[in-house]
């Protein structure tokens, strides 16, 4: 199938996704997730008219940056490790995976020193399985609340992975608690504004996440395919 073919075939499906949870098409963005493929197939994706684009390692993601970040919103949604800031930050206009103290202090820091506000989301394993990142449900309350005093980040909502290998429906619970725990944190006023977004929602699964609330889905596979 071309690109092109996925692209719209993926916009169907977001649509009617839409449509069943009464919501519009505009409230879900779509990041594509070039992960998989070349700086070309890259480039090809945002000629496409795709404006948001997701990478989960530096040293992957690096030519496609240097050559293309100028046309495009760059979203970084991979594990950081805390050595790794310096390179990343102020070239990703959002960091999908804030999941620990160490990380929010140094991106704090990092953020300082370029004089900007660093957009992130919390990640949270609201699965619980051992083999994901992210805060635990149960320590977000705490963990909100001290990353609310850094002044250089700024969180704009949460991101979470289901199980890959589950059902498309046995996903659901797990963007529910996302969505949930958003809009506790948003009652409780753990932040001076409002978290907006909910990063939730893969190739297998974004049809339940667009239902459960996901305003920002991302999506490989399905969209820009696999070639690497
Ligand atoms: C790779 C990746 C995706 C996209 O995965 P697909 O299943 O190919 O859509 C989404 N989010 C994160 C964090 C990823 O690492």
């Amino acid at each position: 199938m071309s690109l092109q073919a996925r692209i719209e075939e993926v916009k169907t499906r977001i649509a009617a996704a839409c449509g069943r949870a009464g919501r519009q098409a505009e409230e879900v963005q779509t990041i594509a997730v070039t992960k998989y493929v070349s700086l070309e197939t890259t480039k090809a994706v945002l000629d496409e008219g795709l404006q948001h684009i997701g990478e989960n390692r530096w040293q992957d993601v690096k030519p496609k940056w240097e050559a293309l970040h100028d046309r495009g919103t760059w979203h970084f949604i991979g594990h950081l490790q805390t050595n790794k800031v310096k390179d990343v930050i102020g070239k990703f206009a959002y960091i999908h995976s804030l999941d620990r103290m160490s990380l929010a202090k140094e991106i704090d820091k990092q953020a300082a020193a370029l004089g900007i506000q660093a957009n992130c989301l919390l990640q949270v394993n609201i699965s619980g399985e051992e083999s994901k990142y992210g805060l635990q449900p149960e320590q977000v309350m705490e963990f909100a609340s001290e990353v609310s005093t850094m002044k250089h980040i700024h969180i704009a909502g949460l991101m979470t992975m289901a199980p890959y290998e589950a059902e498309a429906e046995q996903t659901r619970p797990v963007f529910r608690g996302l969505r949930e725990l958003r809009d506790r944190l948003n009652e409780q006023h753990i932040f001076p504004y409002a978290l907006t977004e909910l990063s939730m929602g893969m190739s297998g699964d974004f049809e339940v996440a667009i239902e459960e609330g996901a305003t920002w889905i991302r999506l490989g596979t399905v969209l820009v395919g696999k070639e690497l």
